[in-house]
């Protein structure tokens, strides 16, 4: 392994052919653009997985992790695709939707919801998670109401991750990994996030570009990448692009998406 080896981590959220929604690939997408990185010889892993090889030094030449945020019930739509390119796949829960099986709802995604997609915002289910996990997937917090973290005094904040966490360790029996909802954390939400006991934790927004334990940096992927646009956002040079600082500078310009609440100052 090379030193300093970074593994390519995914974001998607939901999988759905039906569904128009900036958070949904379809099904032809998702297998597109994972295909394209099984060509390029990616070996997969989950988000553990790649966190302790990386730490020892172990981490294969081209390592992909593919995650899915929020738990979405079509994230199921995944699991033959990743099944036959070999990759596993991890995904991160909000509980509290685990435990009520309520439609998934909070801020930014409660527009546009009518009877012809109401279907799409169920959440997964604990057996339909415990059939994941005994299939290699790794089953990672969300936290328990999808918050915007960084609003968050210590107490609620401690209260959203330690939260979600144990009802995981209750169901499965481990959670060593967590995804901050909207992509963002600062560095108190990271310490926090140690605090409760994940051994790794992952952004999404190109917020930050440090790139430690608990701020792992992800590629977000949506329906627009194909073809040349996806060979390019996957491959080593696009990858050390959105790393520059040309590249933060037209993000922090570009300023928050639709889908994400107002921070302070925002
Ligand atoms: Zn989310």
């Amino acid at each position: 392994m090379a030193a300093g080896q970074r593994p390519l981590v995914l974001a998607y959220h939901a999988v759905s052919s039906a569904w128009r929604s900036p958070l949904a690939v379809t099904e032809w997408t998702l297998r597109d653009q994972l295909q394209h990185l099984a060509r390029r010889g990616y070996i997969g892993l989950t988000f553990g997985e790649a966190e302790r090889l990386r730490r020892c030094g172990g981490l294969p030449e081209r390592s992909l992790v593919v995650t899915f945020d929020d738990g979405w019930s079509s994230t199921l739509r995944a699991k033959p695709i990743l099944d036959e390119l070999g990759f596993p796949g991890t995904v991160f829960v909000v509980t509290r939707f685990v435990d009520s099986g309520a439609p998934l709802s909070w801020f930014g995604i409660d527009n546009g919801r009518d009877e012809d997609t109401h279907g799409e915002y169920l959440p997964l289910q604990w057996d339909d998670l415990r059939r994941l996990h005994a299939t290699g997937w790794e089953i990672g917090s969300h936290t328990v109401t999808h918050p915007l973290l960084t609003t968050l005094d210590g107490d609620a904040l401690a209260a959203e991750l330690t939260g979600s966490r144990s009802r995981i360790c209750e169901q499965l029996g481990s959670c060593d990994s967590l995804a901050y909802p909207y992509g963002v954390a600062d560095e108190r939400v990271a310490l926090a996030a140690r605090a409760a006991g994940f051994a790794g934790a992952c952004v999404l927004t190109g917020a930050h570009v440090s790139d430690t334990p608990y701020l792992r940096p992800r590629v977000g992927l949506s329906e627009a990448d194909a073809g040349t646009r996806l060979a390019l956002k996957v491959s080593r040079g696009g990858l050390a692009l959105r790393r520059s600082p040309v590249a933060r500078a037209i993000r922090r310009a570009r300023g928050r998406r639709s889908w994400q609440p107002p921070a302070q100052g925002d």
